[in-house]
Formats: C-alpha cells, structure tokens, sequence
C-alpha cells in the first residue's frame, strides 16, 4: 500500500470557488507529473452554494491505484495533510449549512502538518482568531489580500500558483516546486506563473503553533441525535415571537428582541460586520426592516443593536442608512467577541464612540474588503494595495 495525502481548500462559497478548484486540481495535474495519481472534488458540488458561505475543496493524492481509492471511498478526508485558507477572516471557524456549528479551521489537520492562510497579517495576530488544539501544528502565513481570482469579473492575481509553491514548501513529499513548474508551463502556459510559484516557495515560511496556543474560546459540542432518538413523523418545532427586554442601565423594559434559533447561529460566515453609532441613530427603522436575517434588536430606546450570532456581514444596513457614517462597515478580523455594541454604549457613551471612531480607522485600508461586489470597481481600487504588500512580502 502506498502512501495517500489528502489537501484541504476553506474558501468562501461561491465568490472563491473557481479559485479553490484550480488550487486543488493544480496539486493533482502537478503531483500526476511526478507519477502520482489523484483527483479533486469540491464537497458541495451537487449543492447550493450561499454567497461568502464557508466551503471546502479537496484534492486526494496517492502513489498507487489502489491506495487512491481507497481515499476515495471517504465522503470527505477526516485528516489532511495541509489546510489551506484562502480568506483569513475564517480563521474564525468553519461552519455551513452541512456542517453543525462552528468548528475549528484545523480540525482536519493532521498533528505537525501545516495550516497556510493567504493573509495581510502576521501569524501570531491570526492566531487570536485560529483556535487552541491539543495537538501542535505549523502555521504559515502566505502574504497576500483575499483573491477572488477566477471570477469573471476579477483578474488572475495569481493567488493559485502561489498557494501551489507554499505547498510545494510546506509539504514536498506531496508535490514538488518542479512538477509545479511543469503544470503551470504545460497547462497553463503562463511564464509569469511560473515565476510567481517559485517566489512564493522561496517565501514562505511556517511558525510551530504549541499545544493550547491560539484562540481560548471553547466551541459549542453538539450531541447529534440518532435515527431511534427522533420522533415519529416529520415536525418542524414552531419558534417563540420575542418580546421585550430591560436597558442593562435604566432598567427600563421596552423594545423588542426577537427569539432566535438556539443552534443555528453565524460563526464565520462574516468578512464584515456593521458598527453603530447610536448618538447619530435617528431611529428612522431603516436598517432593521431591511435586515434580511432580522438581526436587529430594537432596543428599548429604540435604536437598532445588532445581534453577531445572526449577522451574515451582507452590508445592506450600511447601504439603507440615511445618516453619514452612522453605520459602517469593517472588517471582521478586528473583533475577537460578539458582545452588544449598545450595551457598550449604554455604559460609557465617551468611551463607546471613542472605541467606535479607533476601530473605523484601524481597519483601514482593510476595511474597503468584502466577500464580493460591495461595489463596482471596488478590485480595480485594490490593485496598487495589493501589489504594494506583494512586493513588500
Ligand atoms: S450586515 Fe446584513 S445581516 Fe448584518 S445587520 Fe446588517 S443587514 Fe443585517
Ligand atoms: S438606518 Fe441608520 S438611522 Fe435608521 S435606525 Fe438604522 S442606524 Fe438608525
């Protein structure tokens, strides 16, 4: 029996999909150069994708046939031997529909194996967002801004081959850096890619993440329910309305807080989440009837607190405010809690829109980033960005 090796893509359904498949189909036409036999598949490729939704790609590599299929008789790799993660704001977790709960980035990742996201931080920042494991790991950071790369409206910025040499480095008994060269001439036919993957190999570089280093949270464990647990016929439990709440300060009771849905909540689906300002609010109702996941809990003075566990990031509340910068948008890796941000205010007003005005402006330039079209000519904008941090990886 030979040996089989598995290579995991996180991307952001939809918008990164074409890239995540050109990764994963680039390490097996590579890896077949150096007499290895594999296959790629995307894990919801007979499914719905949501835009910005977490997903994953694999690519299954073996020295035989029959070692091949044996990996192939899985749904999908529990263990792999490098992770990719081609938007760092999912550092945060993994969650989708077909998935329970938030899980971490590295729960696939075999111990001492390597996690490369493609990222404009530094690792041990990222590593605020990225979960502690039991077991250690390496960690990599590949320098780059969020590519989306493969969609008809953006360009190649050649975040694909790049990935492909930062494997090639992580792991070379997988793919090596000449049987990459060789896709990207044959197949390709880019010189310049060519010259991207070998910079990228020659870059990158891994950190070693210790046992119990990263992010302290604990994520929620789900006790699934078997076959014989479940009730007789097909129910669907109704939902309570909501009602109001009390001002952690006044304690005035008022307002209205919808009852949610206790398991279903949004871990990563953000890249951007909306900050408040409540001193310029002019309750006008706006982004709360447009909110398409009714994120909003109207507050019992009756402003708009938006609620984390439900917010999908989308940047239509932004969009419908009538009042300047009243709500903007920033950029997700800047928050490490989901605590209400009216509470906040509540408590100490000075400090609150001190915070508010910090935030805004550290998230710059980063804070122009979204999962898609925030709006047209945004990637055009972004080019000399992300040339310059390019050149200065
Ligand atoms: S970003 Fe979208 S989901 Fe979140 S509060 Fe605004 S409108 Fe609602
Ligand atoms: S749209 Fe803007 S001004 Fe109107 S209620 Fe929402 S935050 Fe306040």
């Amino acid at each position: 029996m030979g040996k089989l090796f598995a290579v995991e893509i996180i991307y952001r359904g939809v918008f990164q999909k074409t890239l995540a498949k050109n990764i994963t189909r680039g390490v097996v036409l590579a890896a077949h150069n150096q007499g290895k036999l594999g296959l790629s598949f995307g894990r919801y490729g007979d499914s719905p994708e949501r835009n910005g939704i977490p997903a994953k790609s694999f690519a299954i590599v073996a020295d035989d046939e029959q070692t091949l299929e044996e990996g192939m008789a899985q749904y999908e790799p529990k263990r792999v031997d490098v992770t990719v993660v081609l938007d760092d704001t999912l550092c945060k977790g993994v969650e989708s529909w077909a998935w329970y709960g938030l899980q971490p980035v590295h729960r696939a990742l075999k111990p001492g194996h390597t996690l490369i996201v493609v990222s404009l931080q530094d690792a041990p920042t990222l590593l605020k967002s990225i979960h502690h494991r039991e077991t250690p790991y390496k960690l990599g950071v590949l320098k780059g801004a969020t590519s989306f790369s493969g969609m008809w409206v953006y360009k190649d910025d050649h975040t694909d081959v790049r990935v492909l040499g930062a494997i090639a480095k992580a792991l070379p008994e997988l793919v090596g850096l000449t049987a990459i060269k060789q896709f990207v001439t044959e197949k390709l036919k880019n010189p310049l890619k060519g010259t991207s993957a070998q910079l990228a190999f020659d870059r990158f570089h891994s950190i070693e993440v210790k046992p119990g280093e990263g992010n302290p949270e604990e994520l929620p464990k789900f006790e699934l329910l078997k076959w014989e647990d479940m009730r007789d016929g097909v129910s669907i439990k109704g939902q309570p309305q909501g009602g109001p709440y009390k001002d952690p300060i006044t304690k005035q009771v008022g307002g209205f807080r919808p009852a949610r849905n206790e398991l279903f909540k949004k871990g990563s689906t953000r890249t951007q989440r909306p900050v408040v300002n409540f001193a310029t609010c002019t309750k006008c109702t706006l982004c709360w009837l447009n909110c398409p996941d009714a994120s909003f809990d109207v507050t019992p003075e009756g402003t708009y607190d938006t609620n984390f566990e439900s917010c999908c990031g989308c940047g239509i509340c932004e969009d419908v405010c009538p009042v300047k910068d009243c709500i903007t948008m920033v950029n997700e890796a800047q928050f490490h809690d989901n605590k209400s941000q009216w509470e906040a205010f509540k408590k100490d007003q000075d400090a609150y829109l001190k915070w508010l005005e910090k935030t805004i402006k550290e998230a710059e330039p980063e804070e122009k980033r979204s999962h898609g079209f925030r709006y047209r000519g945004q990637y055009k904008e972004q080019v000399p960005e992300a040339l310059e941090a390019a050149q200065r990886a």
